[in-house]
């Protein structure tokens, strides 16, 4: 069976993993480098980028993470794991207590981008390989502002990327985890 990490520093760790259970796959978190060294895919979650940030750095895993990338480690990113695997982060947070991008997908992601009046709100999107449009759930979400010449749009929103692909490494602005929709997690899973 194909083993599944998620991210377990800060967010919404059980959500994912009961996901990732339902699609099919051995799912575990990840708090340690040796529990990062044995999964062939990893979820980051939806959170607080800026603390998921530093406890990276406190529980050091913040190389060995960026290293797997590197290697090529399939990734799904949700609103905050988003934000983390960006190249480049607008808003990254106040000095000192930045996130800071892993670099797996090449885009700039601004967090917080909705703003404040639609801080949260949901949403029927197409999305690229899916039938039948996805019910997004937005909250306090991050927008894509650039992609690089490999990453794949797979949902847009107010005119900007919420959904995208680059290889084996999958983000969306918004939280499927929490819909009980479990197709974004299945496209992931699946292509493991
Ligand atoms: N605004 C959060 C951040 O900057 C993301 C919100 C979320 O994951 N729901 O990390």
């Amino acid at each position: 069976m194909t083993r599944v990490g998620v991210l377990a520093l800060q967010g919404d760790v059980r959500e994912h993993l009961a996901a990732l259970r339902a699609v099919g796959a051995e799912a575990i978190p990840v708090r340690r480098r040796a529990e990062l060294e044995a999964v062939d895919g990893l979820v980051i979650p939806g959170g607080e980028s800026t603390a998921m940030s530093h406890l990276l750095r406190v529980f050091e895993l913040a190389e060995p993470l960026r290293q797997r990338l590197a290697d090529g480690l399939p990734a799904y990113g949700s609103c905050a794991g988003m934000i983390l695997l960006a190249t480049e982060i607008v808003d990254a947070g106040a000095p000192g207590r930045q996130a800071v991008p892993l670099g797996a997908i090449d885009m700039t992601v601004r967090r917080n981008a909705f703003g404040r009046q639609v801080d949260s709100f949901e949403g029927d999107l197409d999305f690229v390989g899916l039938d039948d449009p996805v019910h997004a759930v937005f909250i306090r979400a991050p927008w894509v502002e650039r992609v690089g010449p490999e990453v794949q749009v797979l949902a847009t929103a107010a005119g900007h990327p919420v959904a995208v692909r680059q290889g084996a490494v999958l983000a969306t602005a918004f939280h499927p985890e929490v819909t009980g929709d479990r197709r974004i997690h299945r496209l992931f899973v699946d292509a493991l």
